[in-house]
């Protein structure tokens, strides 16, 4: 899953932790997934480092926060992961052409090797355009969301996508239904 106007408000740079709100069906869609067994990885462009708009540390602090919300709601993420870099903005060692910055495969490589992930049966639930690249550049599904910016990448990204999204959904709680129920479909729970 991505972050930013996928689980939480995509509200341009999460330079402030009070800046940082989980969508309300955050936790509920994480849950199902835990419930399935399927793990739930967040894989997210956090380039305002680089950019020197905030520091690296402030990535931990929200992500601190993100886990205790779904802590408190009975939710897991089994892990996340962050691309600080920018490749012409910033300084090093931020400042570079990095293999992790999304649509590159670098971030869900790390996960698949941390967590014995199989990519070939993953999906990707984003809201960008570069998160259905993502999806394709491992062989994974992608479902992408309307929510954050979401609506205006179908309308001027769609027509040109070689491959559309498998599942085009009103938010992640509604893309989550759909891929359990695909799995479920499929005979395979996990
Ligand atoms: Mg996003
Ligand atoms: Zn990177």
């Amino acid at each position: 899953m991505d972050r930013d106007g996928t689980l939480a408000h995509e509200v341009g740079y999460v330079n402030h932790l009070s800046r940082f709100r989980l969508f309300p069906w955050a936790v509920d869609s994480v849950r199902l997934l835990n419930r399935a067994g399927l793990l739930a990885v967040v894989v997210t462009n956090q380039a305002g480092v680089a950019r020197g708009y905030f520091p690296e540390s402030l990535i931990a602090e929200v992500h601190g926060l993100m886990s205790a919300a779904m802590d408190a709601g009975g939710a897991r993420l089994d892990g996340i992961y962050y691309c600080p870099h920018h490749p012409t903005a910033g300084e090093a060692p931020y400042r570079q052409d990095c293999d992790c910055r999304k649509p590159r495969p670098g971030l869900l490589r790390r996960a698949a090797n941390d967590l014995g992930i199989d990519l070939a049966r993953s999906w990707v639930v984003g809201d960008r355009d570069a998160d259905v690249a993502l999806a394709r550049s491992v062989g994974a599904r992608a479902a992408l969301v309307k929510t954050g910016y979401g609506l205006g990448e179908l309308l001027w990204h769609a027509p040109s996508w070689p491959q559309p999204p498998e599942v085009v959904a009103e938010h992640l709680l509604e893309a989550v239904e759909r891929i359990l129920a695909d799995a479920e479909g499929a005979g395979s729970p996990a």
